[in-house]
This record gives structure tokens, C-alpha cells and sequence, in this order.
């Protein structure tokens, strides 16, 4: 960090932002210009994080320069992680799929769904039991009844499974039944949820908030990590812009600058981007064009029936060409769709676990 102090500061201003970086157990280093005096301080973060140095006399501006966090930034893990969902892999070297129902509704929609995503290339399965929806009128999902349903298809294929958890009561039940817990956007910013949902051991996948900048997503990783949870997953879903025609933007920039600041995987969601089955396909392309990690992807047998989502979620006349695409830009990116693998230690990408 600096410290920029204002022109008109005097020694004793600069002598007391000194002292106050060395009774935290930092050190301070003066320069003196001709107009202005800048401190840059030298020494744990951590210890400077308290420090109000902006209500400091004297002080016109505090500016950071390394990284708010430390436990996912590839800064103290150079190597990108893969981690695993059951025994399938998310990392930079493959793209998986994860698919499903957008939410469970019955046993035969979501049973069906699921085949759909497999008949695809999917690898993971998704669904919700519990959807944080905008209206408290909205079908709020079936509960611990859903997470039993996916439970029972997802032994039945064979298939390991995310599932979103909105409240840290539900916790343990989720992380009793699902293979991947998953934080929705709406509540990235819920702390105690970040916190609970860590200490379930569980892989995380964590999506962007829909305001949130890309620092902001980051520490929510953050959060997470600090748990001793490092199985997190960053996906990106879209944020809230000016335009209207698509549900939410999606910004794809973001994959590369997450992957440049974190070892964590990445994925995008393309069908909460856009919100409209025709944008799934288009999203799926730039997605794995831009080098995301993984795709999670909303499939219904009969979309005009459901209770969420409907508009967004790939019908069975689409499974062909996902899956198309999937192996044709996978390749093209110098990938691999994942695929399940017997040996998690030294996979079939000869990678680690731990990356
Ligand atoms: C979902 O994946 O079902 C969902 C609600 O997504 P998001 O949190 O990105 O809106
Ligand atoms: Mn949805």
C-alpha cells in the first residue's frame, strides 16, 4: 500500500502515519518530493486492514497496490487448480459440462432432464431444490423432496451432481446428498452462507453476484478459502447492464481476467446470460472460445411446461448440436470434454488433484 500525503502535510502528519504503520508491526518508507510526501508501507496485509489511515491528518489518498486476496490468487498458487466433482475433473486442460433442470419438479422431468444432459457430453448434473426467486409467489422449489429426487437420479446414471443451497439451516442437508454445492448469484455477498458452505468440504461452485465487480466475486472466493475450502469453482452468469433484450449481459472478459488473477477454474452459465434458448448455443461457442473451464448449461423435456426457466432451457432437438460444438471448439481450444476418470490422483490429463 501507499500513502499519499496531501501538499500541505507537515512532519509531525508524516511521523504519525509512520508510527501507526509500526505499532501494527509494519514497516514505512518515506519519499519526500518536492510537492508531495508518499509512504509505502511494507508488511502483512493483513495487519493494515484495520488501520483507518484515511482519517489520517494530512492524508489525501490510500491506494492498494497487491491483491486483497491471498488463499486464490495465483499469486501464492502459480499453477491453475482442477477440482473434482465426484471423479470428474474441472480444470484448464478440459471443458465439462454440467447440465440439467433448471429446477427439480417431479422425479420423471428431472430424470429425463438429466438424460438429456448426458445424451449431450454432460459429466456433472445440475438442478435446484431450493431457487431463490424474485417473486415470493414463484414456485420456490420442492426442498429437501428435490434433493432427494436428484439424489435417486443421480445414482441412477451414475452421475455426480450441483445443487444450490440459499440459506446456511439448509447446509447440511445439501451437503448430505449433492456432490457440488452451489452459491447463486443472488447471494454471493451472503457471508454466512460463503462461510457455511465452505466448512461443508464440499467443492463450491460460486457464481458472479449480478453487480459484482470481479474483485468482488474474487473475495467472495475468498470467503470460502479462508474456510480451508480451496474446491471452488468461479462461474460467470451474466451481469446487470442498460440492455434489455438479453436477461443479463454476459461478460466474457471476465473468464480471462479470473484465470489471470486466480488459480481457481472458471465457468460461464450461457443460459442465465442470455435468458433465450436461441442465445445457449451462440454463449456455448464464445464460452469455450474464451477459454472458460466449463459450461453449465439449463435442459428441460418439455420447457413450455416448466416452472422456471422455461425460455432459457435447451430442448432435445438442440442436445446434438451442443454436443457438436463441445467436441469441435474443445479441440480447437486444445482441450478435452471432460470425462469421468478412475484414478483422481493422476487423472487421464495427468494433472494432480490439487493442480
Ligand atoms: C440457477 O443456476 O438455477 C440460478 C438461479 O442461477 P443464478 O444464481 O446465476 O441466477
Ligand atoms: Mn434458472
Amino acid at each position: 500500500m501507499v500513502v499519499v500525503m496531501r501538499s500541505s502535510a507537515n512532519d509531525t502528519d508524516v511521523d504519525k502515519v509512520v508510527k501507526a504503520i509500526k505499532d501494527v508491526g509494519g514497516d514505512a518508507f518515506v519519499s519526500r518530493g518536492k510537492h508531495q510526501t508518499i509512504i509505502g508501507l511494507v508488511g502483512d496485509l493483513t495487519h493494515f486492514a484495520e488501520l483507518p489511515l484515511h482519517a489520517y491528518p494530512g492524508v489525501e489518498d490510500v491506494i492498494r497496490v497487491s491483491r486483497p486476496y491471498k488463499l486464490v490468487s495465483n499469486d501464492a498458487h502459480p499453477r491453475p487448480s482442477t477440482v473434482w466433482v465426484g471423479d470428474v475433473p474441472i480444470g484448464r486442460e478440459t471443458v465439462t459440462l454440467i447440465a440439467g433442470p433448471c429446477a427439480v419438479e417431479t422425479e420423471e422431468q428431472t430424470a429425463e432432464a438429466c438424460r438429456m444432459a448426458r445424451e449431450a457430453g454432460a459429466t456433472i448434473l445440475r438442478g435446484g431444490a431450493y431457487k431463490p426467486r424474485t417473486s415470493p409467489y414463484a414456485f420456490q422449489g420442492l426442498g429437501e423432496a428435490g434433493l432427494d429426487i436428484l439424489n435417486g437420479v443421480s445414482h441412477d446414471l451414475g452421475m455426480p451432481f450441483v445443487t444450490e443451497v440459499v440459506t446456511p439451516a439448509d447446509v447440511d442437508a445439501v451437503a448430505a446428498r449433492a456432490d457440488m454445492l452451489q452459491i447463486g448469484a443472488r447471494n454471493m455477498q451472503n457471508f454466512q452462507l460463503l462461510k457455511e458452505v465452505g466448512m461443508a468440504g464440499k467443492p463450491v461452485l460460486l457464481k458472479r453476484g449480478l453487480t459484482a465487480t470481479i474483485d468482488e466475486w474474487i473475495m467472495a472466493a475468498e470467503y470460502v478459502a479462508h474456510t480451508g475450502n480451496l474446491q471452488i469453482v468461479l462461474c460467470e452468469r451474466g451481469i446487470r447492464t442498460y440492455e434489455p433484450m438479453t436477461r443479463n449481459t454476459l461478460d466474457v472478459s471476465a473468464v480471462p481476467v479470473a484465470q489471470s488473477l486466480t488459480h481457481l477454474p472458471v465457468i460461464i452459465d450461457p443460459s442465465h446470460s442470455g435468458g433465450k434458448r436461441e442465445l445457449v448455443l451462440p454463449l456455448t461457442r464464445a464460452a469455450i472460445a474464451v477459454g472458460a473451464d466449463g459450461l453449465i448449461i439449463d435442459v428441460h423435456p418439455r420447457p413450455e411446461l416448466a416452472l422456471v426457466d422455461g425460455p432459457q432451457a435447451l430442448i432435445r432437438e438442440d442436445l446434438l448440436t451442443l454436443r457438436d460444438i463441445l467436441l469441435r471448439f474443445t479441440d480447437a481450444a486444445g482441450r478435452q470434454l471432460a470425462a469421468p476418470t478412475e484414478d483422481r490422483r493422476v487423472g487421464a490429463w495427468g494433472r494432480s488433484a490439487s493442480g
